[in-house]
């Protein structure tokens, strides 16, 4: 008996922004293993436990048949769905679709999509939004993940680029982790970390977070804060810079503007009065601000605690205002740093693929950016009104002003915050489509339609990482039954409403004249040209080579580093520093609701777990969801580790283990995000079934960046008497 050839297929890991070079490893149809592509700047060849087992959840998906594998249509709702043929299927939801915009208009119809699609697949998607149907309701999980991180940047700098890249970690001499904990949720960075500061003694890591997480373990200088308080941290360093003359006056003549009202506002904020406001040590934040300021080159790398914020957008602006005033950006080791959740947050934004975005990071808002668009699209016009935001889309779905909803590779019935409200509004839709690799999500038993996709080692197309670099992600086997690529699903169901309204093609054939991922990567790196993020440069025949930083403008290198120069994406060239104020948590703890609930994530496991829920191993770390709480605490309410508990917001209550740690300070709860239905039970104030972290959260957003308060709830903790 002869066996198939194993086959090596370069790609990307599907899980975090650090976007690591995997090697696939195939026999036939099956991905027998994986391992990290030592050519790969972003790795060298390493990966973490969610990398390394990418090829055991593949195989498992399918032995325990959770992947979609087919089409299936829900013939009434309550009722279990039924197989459809793939052109019964993409008919029904173009002709359901048609009929609600030709019944109710455009923006009765909302697209909630994610940043675990590829570049192409979210180009298709945003242009069928907003260039066919002519509604600019498009947004993506990615809005929870990073849109606060967007607004900073775009605050001070005046484009969403991260300024700064990988190998700074090398060249640092202080490194400033605040809102994150890469030794979890971005492991092989982290070790990269460890890895410089073996290297260098002197290296020195300042870590800022309201838990004592495994990062703050490797600091210097552990910063205890108070959830919320970030703002009034950095005004308090930035106070300190000033005072003890560590600030930059040079660089900020000569490359920034708006320093002087800054000034002002900062000297609200001495020491003793910023580290009471944060519930820290005044002589350690002034110990911080000492070595940000006095270090050759200083890095900061964030995430989602300073991102998941009703005052997200001032928090990352606060922090990027440390670096103008020192100087400590666009230079070797120096800069903000924003460090992204999912493999392609950063490829949705590119190419424009939210609410307020059109492609090339041209903004909605702007009618010259809109005309752009509607110039390379082809189309008559993109409509000025703006999109609904993700939690905006689903408030007006509840209200019934959105009547459907097309959902990609996200699980908003777990993800989102305030479960019962999203839950509500998907039953309350007209028309739910799924489209998904797997079938067991929460959202799945609201769909109408579901559609299979296809998933990690079964497509093509690319992904941008966390410092700007674009990978290819490539199919390494076929996908499994009638599974398809999201942008060949979308591209189908276009063709079908295009025919539907030849009209709107402005004598063309057809807007979606694309054949295969490339031709969908080519459109979109030509909408860049002479755009900040400029990729003309980066065919899919360069990216064969290695992976690319953007920018890239055609016959040039890419470049890893930016604002070396001292001038800014700006009108006037110059950074802006912003005069934000501190505002604390929406839901401050009170008598009745007296802990902060902190969410996060686990090392080895990846959103809703539909992936790594799979496999065993990945449970070796941490084994059940528990509710994390100071041992003062659990003393106080007569708690020992493993007594149930209901864990009760304004919103929802679920049961579920309590656990002694010293990782959470007095009057904190810490609870891991990833655990869902088949985990736990809750149920909202009215009485609704629900399971997750989300039965708790609240839905209010940063005014700025819509990015909601996940990381924030007042939560009271009861012990669960057995019957
Ligand atoms: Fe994948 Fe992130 Fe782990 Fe790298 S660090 S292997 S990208 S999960």
């Amino acid at each position: 008996m002869t066996t198939a050839p194993v086959q090596l297929t370069r790609s990307t890991c599907p899980y975090c922004g650090v976007g690591c070079g995997v090697i696939i490893e195939s026999r036939g149809a099956q991905i027998i293993g994986v391992r990290g592509d030592p050519d790969h700047p972003a790795n060298f060849g390493r990966l973490c436990t969610k990398g390394s087992t990418l090829h055991l959840t593949a195989t498992e998906t399918l032995a325990r048949q959770t992947r979609l594998l087919q089409p299936m249509r829900r013939p009434q709702r309550g009722h279990p769905p039924q197989p459809i043929e793939w052109d019964s299927a993409l008919d029904e939801v173009a002709q359901r679709l048609g009929e609600i915009v030709d019944r109710h208009g455009p923006d009765a119809v909302g697209f909630y999509i994610s940043g675990q699609l590829l570049t192409e697949d979210y180009y298709v998607f945003n242009k069928l939004a907003k260039g066919l149907i002519g509604t600019n309701n498009i947004d993506t999980n990615s809005r929870l993940c990073m849109s606060s991180a967007v607004a900073g940047y775009k605050l001070t700098l005046g484009a969403d680029a991260p300024p700064a890249c990988y190998e700074d970690i090398d060249h640092a001499e202080v490194i400033f982790i605040v809102g994150a904990n890469p030794a979890w949720a971005h492991p092989i960075l982290f070790r990269r970390l460890e890895d410089a500061k073996r290297a260098n003694p002197r290296l020195r890591l300042i870590v800022a977070d309201p838990r004592r997480t495994e990062t703050a373990e490797l600091a210097d200088l552990y910063l205890p804060l108070q959830p919320g308080t970030d703002v009034a941290l950095f005004h308090g360093m930035l106070h300190v810079l000033i005072w003890e003359q560590l600030i930059d006056p040079a660089y900020i003549a000569a490359h920034t503007e708006g320093f002087d009202a800054l000034r002002q506002r900062v000297l609200d904020f001495p020491p003793a009065h910023a580290a009471q406001l944060c519930g820290i040590d005044a002589a350690a934040l002034v110990q911080a601000a000492r070595w940000f300021g006095q270090s050759r080159a200083t890095l900061s790398l964030y995430c989602q605690g300073l991102n998941q914020s009703r005052n997200g957008t001032a928090k990352n602006a606060a922090l990027i205002n440390l670096h103008l005033a020192t100087g400590q950006i666009g230079r070797p080791g120096a800069g903000p740093f924003s460090l992204t959740g999912q493999p392609n947050a950063m490829g949705g934004r590119e190419v424009g693929g939210m609410a307020n975005l059109l492609s090339a990071h041209r903004d909605l808002a702007n009618p010259e950016h809109r005309a752009e668009v509607a110039r390379l699209w082809g189309v008559a016009e993109v409509s000025a009104t703006p999109g609904k935001t993700a939690v905006e889309m689903f408030e007006a779905a509840a209200r019934g002003e959105i009547k459907a909803l097309w959902i990609a590779c996200t699980n908003p019935a777990q993800s989102m915050p305030d479960q019962a409200r999203v839950r509500r509004a998907l039953q309350r839709c007209e028309f739910v489509v799924v489209q998904e690799a797997f079938a067991t999500t929460a959202t799945c038993a609201y769909a109408d339609m579901l559609l299979p996709a296809s998933t990690w080692g079964e497509k093509e197309g690319t992904v941008t990482n966390s410092e700007r670099r674009i990978s290819r992600v490539r199919a390494a086997v076929p996908a499994p039954g009638q599974a398809r690529p999201d942008w060949r699903i979308v591209v189908d169901v276009a063709r079908r409403l295009e025919a539907r309204w030849p009209q709107r093609l402005n004598g063309r054939a057809t807007l979606f004249a694309y054949d295969s991922p490339e031709a969908i990567w080519n459109e979109h790196r030509e909408s860049t040209r002479g755009r900040d993020l400029d990729i003309t440069g980066l065919s899919y025949a360069r990216l064969e080579e290695a992976p690319h930083q953007w920018p890239c403008p055609e016959g040039q290198s890419p470049r890893a580093r930016l604002y070396s120069d001292g001038r800014f994406a700006t009108a006037s060239g110059r950074a802006r520093f912003a005069d934000v104020d501190f505002v604390p948590v929406a839901e401050p703890r009170d008598a009745r609701y007296p802990f902060s609930l902190i969410t996060g994530r686990l090392r080895d496991h990846w959103h809703g777990m539909s992936r790594t829920g799979l496999l065993g191993r990945l449970f070796g770390h941490v084994s059940e969801p528990a509710v994390q709480l100071h041992p003062q605490d659990m003393a106080r309410l007569g708690l020992h580790d493993g007594d149930l508990v209901h864990l009760t917001s304004r919103r929802g209550s679920i049961v579920l283990p309590a656990q002694g740690s010293e990782q959470v300070g007095p009057c904190q709860a810490f609870m891991a995000m990833h655990w869902g239905e088949e985990y736990l039970s809750g149920a909202s104030s009215s009485g609704e079934r629900l399971a997750g972290v989300n039965a708790l959260t609240l839905p209010t957003f940063c005014p700025t960046s819509k990015q909601p308060e996940l990381k924030h709830t007042a939560v009271k903790v009861l012990k669960a008497e057995l019957p």
